[in-house]
């Protein structure tokens, strides 16, 4: 059968989340929303066309595709694997003997996993930081979904303290890794590459500055971890005898294009230079609980006008990748450490939208106007278990969204104008496939690790 050259839905409420910072969620209305191709054409009062395919919107939410700022696709294999540790002893006693065990086909069923997951959970949008080898596998993947990515391959060149002989890469080789998977995977489709040096405790002062000079060169986007966890801050005092910030800045690596993950102790001249820096922060609520580092002061960032964008972390430090999880998180540390009605729903909705979009320099998602891209999640908040408040109400359906909604409430999630969730099953995985590919690579990798139980 033909495919129809374009799709109406009727009825949505849609929240184009095309507003400013302090009231992102826009002209929100019901309307007819019109999708074609890749991209959404129009919105309004639409009658359909001859050939049209039309589905009935009434009763549902549409909101752009959610937009995760940090991911680790490589790790989703070793969810359970990694819990009750705090930073460094989690990296130290599990996740870099098992990405050192790593190997091609363990990574491609990771990145698998991952995927299905975040699609599921309305994902369609990731910025990721891989292990130090065989991520061609994670672009690979993303490529053929259609998924907007942008992914690097982690530089890791200094051993010891726990590192594992197989993990790190020379300097040479880690830049040699990051040129080759740039030059074959940058501006591919929806595909972009990022330098992430894994965090400065792992790389040499020569590969970081390296790393920012490539990064510069080739007009790429820098990705990192900062400021995670007081027993890192005091290993890089100790290291550097300079605050994390102040560090990476003199490596070159702050900027503009950088975005950081966690900035949980971020405070004083460090405040002040993630201010004049530009770089964004990318909030991961659910893993700076999960691993005791504390609550990143996003109201006080957000005040700032540094950008935000939330991210799941690894599925060993999380332990999901939904998108819901990380706004629901994000909303309630938000209410303990500021107060409850400073950072709000709509600022938390807006930092997995508009503004992770923003944070992360992709212009044509994260928010639902014509021309740009037909990434959207559709819920069905009519549950009353859900609220008895009028479906049509954008204020009370953001609320169900962010406070009170999980994953049963998403009933359709298009990736570039293609339906890859409907009804809530998933269109293009096949689970019993999924699992047996993962069960044997986690089989492999636990053996080598020397972690098998
Ligand atoms: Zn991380």
């Amino acid at each position: 059968m033909r495919s129809p050259a374009s799709t109406l839905w009727r009825d949505l409420l849609v929240v184009p989340m095309d507003g400013p910072a302090s009231a992102p969620l826009g002209d929100a209305r019901r309307c007819d929303l019109r999708i074609a191709g890749d991209r959404l054409e129009a919105l309004g009062a639409l009658t359909p066309r001859a050939g049209e395919r039309v589905c009935e919107g009434r009763g549902r939410l549409a909101v752009p595709g959610f937009v995760q700022g940090h991911v680790h696709c490589c790790q989703t294999l070793f969810r359970g694997l990694g819990d009750d540790l705090p930073l460094l002893a989690w990296l130290r006693t599990r996740i870099w003997p098992l990405e050192a065990a790593h190997d091609a086909a363990s990574v491609r069923a990771s990145a698998a996993l991952s995927f299905a997951e975040l699609l599921r959970g309305g994902t369609t949008s990731v910025q990721a930081i891989e292990t130090v080898r065989h991520t061609e596998e994670t672009f690979a993947l993303a490529d053929g979904l259609g998924m907007t990515a942008i992914v690097g391959n982690c530089l890791m060149d200094l051993g010891g303290d726990g590192v594992p002989p197989g993990l790190p890469s020379t300097r040479r080789d880690a830049l040699a890794i990051s040129e080759e998977l740039c030059d074959a995977w940058h501006g591919r489709g929806r595909l972009a590459y990022a330098v992430t040096p894994r965090f400065l405790l792992s790389c040499s002062d020569g590969l970081a500055r390296d790393a920012a000079a490539f990064a510069r060169g080739r007009g790429l986007r820098v990705h990192t971890h900062a400021s995670e966890h007081a027993d890192e801050l005091a290993a890089v005092f100790a290291r550097f005898r300079a605050g994390y910030l102040e560090t990476l800045h003199a490596q070159g690596l702050l900027g503009e294009r950088t975005s950081l993950a966690h900035c949980v102790h971020v405070d004083g001249d460090e405040l002040e230079r993630l201010v004049a820096s530009g770089a964004a922060v990318l909030h991961c609520p659910s893993a700076n609980q999960k691993l005791g580092s504390g609550i990143a002061p996003i109201a006080r960032f957000a005040a700032r006008g540094v950008r935000i964008a939330l991210g799941a972390d690894g599925a060993p430090c999380n332990n999901r990748l939904r998108a819901l999880t990380e706004l629901r998180a994000a909303a309630l540390l938000a209410a303990l450490s500021a107060g409850p009605g400073v950072w709000r729903a709509e600022h938390a909705l807006a930092a997995i939208t508009c503004g992770a979009a923003d944070a992360l320099g992709l212009d044509d998602v994260g928010r639902l106007v014509p021309g740009k891209r037909a990434d959207l999640v559709i819920l069905d908040l009519g549950d009353p278990l859900l609220g008895a408040a009028a479906a049509d109400d954008a204020a009370t359906a953001i609320s169900r969204l962010v406070w009170a909604a999980d994953d049963d409430a998403i009933d359709t999630v298009l990736l570039g104008g293609r339906e890859v969730l409907r009804g809530g099953e998933l269109l293009e995985f096949d689970r019993a496939r999924l699992l047996a590919e993962a069960r044997a690579a986690l089989t492999r990798v636990l053996a080598r690790a020397g972690l098998a139980r």
